[in-house]
């Protein structure tokens, strides 16, 4: 178990060498392709044969590993260490410390002159010349990024409940849901609202004593505390925050002391009316080995989910990660990612930067050809344009008629408006020319299919219009 928690998740570290090498590659690479890629690595290690370095996923991680690996040995050797080989790894983005100082914590947690805690501690007997009062114990509390606010997080259906439970738990910490289980498959958003929560309680009360947690350093606590007898300098630590936020707590499975010493903790801050809020990739009772009396406690509270996204909300957050970061994008182009990625919000955004990055790298604007092209190494069979045919026979049945209505010369409004659209839509998803177009409709010519397509773009905002084109498209993409 200790060397899983200690190693599971590793956290940046503070290597000189590594500070150098990033001075390099400052110098080194364009300023636009130093703040995509090399603001998002992390040190995990430098044991001295080998410098470890963490990028928040596989996209970036690919991505870096295709384009840049050469680059980065390259500056390696050149700052005097060529021995020294380079390593390049997923790591947990919300576990890795940065090292911007508006980013440091803003919790009770650690200040950066204290001394190191107890992953570091050493048993009293073997510290000679330490008055053992000055040795105090204070959970290590993982950042707080600072993008993961409610501001950030876009709302939609799949995750509304979940939302609007964390926004009242951060209004009244304490009082409502106490506590909290937020439940998600991975890349939903889970961590993101965690974090939200603690943004906005200290926002309203900076002084609350606020600890985001993940549930590894919990049991990594625990173990160091068995270990070196301080099991009481960490239930009195854990006992005095305000609001405890831990994250993915399904990893407490099957770790029996874990699991007692988190339910006498939760008893103590519950009593006291403290918030805890949890993140789990299961719900408690697909939890193994979890134990019934925590099981029980979770739904004391309120369990809320976080489901994967529909259409339109990915669409939201694409667009919304995009004027974050000034990226420009048409709304096909975002309808286009958000059609490409259904179930991994981090997977959609990773998409997003993919797509940004190389448009700005080989300085082509971002268009449909552009994403596709990107696109089609990293999901394979996804990302795949519509075919004609498959869009006809989807408006069709929209509109209760058959294809072959679609195809037909009859020019009444029943029918010549669903033609317009699917000519529209063919242009929009499948991509297909006007000539190609104009065929799958029955051999129209191709300025019938150009007008029809002008036409429904530009009457995109009536109602009527609208509601007609995005039902197909929820039909089609979702
Ligand atoms: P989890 O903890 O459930 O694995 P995260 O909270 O780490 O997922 O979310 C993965 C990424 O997706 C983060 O960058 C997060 O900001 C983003 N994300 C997830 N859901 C949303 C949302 N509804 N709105 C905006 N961004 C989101
Ligand atoms: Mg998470």
């Amino acid at each position: 178990m200790e060397s899983m928690t200690q190693q599971g998740h590793p956290e940046e570290i503070d290597a000189p060498r590594w500070h150098q090498l990033k001075e390099a590659l400052k110098t080194r690479l364009s300023q636009q392709a130093f703040a995509t890629w090399v603001t998002q690595m992390t040190c995990l290690e430098d044991d001295g044969n080998t410098l470890t370095i963490g990028l928040p996923d596989m996209f970036s991680l690919d991505w870096v590993n295709n384009h840049y690996r050469d680059v980065v040995e390259e500056e390696l050797r050149k700052i005097g260490n060529a021995a020294l080989e380079l390593k390049l790894s997923e790591s947990e983005p919300h576990t890795a410390v940065s090292e911007a100082p508006s980013e440091r914590p803003q919790t009770s947690a650690t200040p950066s002159s204290a001394p190191p805690l107890p992953r570091s501690a050493t048993p009293r007997s073997q510290r000679p010349g330490r008055p053992e009062t000055s040795s105090h114990f204070e959970p290590v509390s993982s950042v707080l990024n600072t993008r993961y606010t409610f501001s950030t997080f876009v709302t939609g259906p799949s995750n509304q409940l979940a939302s609007a439970a964390a926004q009242s738990v951060a209004d009244r910490p304490g009082s409502n849901f106490n506590p909290l289980f937020i439940f998600g498959r991975v890349g939903l958003g889970k961590t993101h609202l965690l974090q939200a929560i603690g943004h906005a309680i200290l926002k309203k009360n900076p002084s609350a004593r606020v600890q985001y947690q993940t549930t590894e350093q919990f049991i990594n606590d625990v173990v160091q505390g068995i270990r070196f007898e301080r099991m009481d300098e960490i239930r009195r630590a854990y006992r005095a925050y305000d609001v405890l936020l831990m994250d993915d707590i399904q990893f407490i499975a099957g770790k029996v002391t874990c699991q007692e010493e988190f339910f006498h903790t939760f008893n103590v801050l519950h009593d006291a009316r403290k918030q805890v809020v949890v993140t789990s990739d299961k719900l408690p009772h697909e939890i193994k080995d979890l134990e019934e009396r925590v099981k029980t406690r979770f739904q004391w509270g309120l369990i809320v989910d976080l489901q994967p996204p529909e259409l339109e909300t990915r669409i939201a957050i694409v667009r919304k990660k995009a004027d974050t970061d000034g990226i420009a994008l048409t709304d096909e182009v975002a309808m286009f990612i958000a059609q490409s990625v259904r179930s991994n919000v981090r997977e959609l955004e990773g998409c997003l930067i993919r797509v940004s990055a190389f448009a700005n790298l080989t300085n082509h604007p971002i268009s449909i050809a552009l994403a596709r092209d990107v696109l089609k190494d990293v999901i394979p069979g996804k990302g795949q344009p519509l075919t004609c045919e498959a869009i006809v026979k989807a408006v069709a049945q929209h509109f209760d008629l058959k294809p072959s209505d679609l195809r037909s010369t009859k020019r009444g409004r029943a029918i010549a408006l669903p033609r317009q659209i699917a000519m529209y839509l063919c242009r929009k998803h499948a991509g297909a020319s006007y000539p190609e177009i104009g065929q799958a409709l029955g051999g129209k010519d191709h300025t019938t299919a150009l007008n029809a397509f002008n036409r429904i773009r530009e009457r995109l905002d009536a109602p009527e219009i609208r509601r007609h084109v995005e039902e197909v498209e929820r039909v089609l993409l979702d």
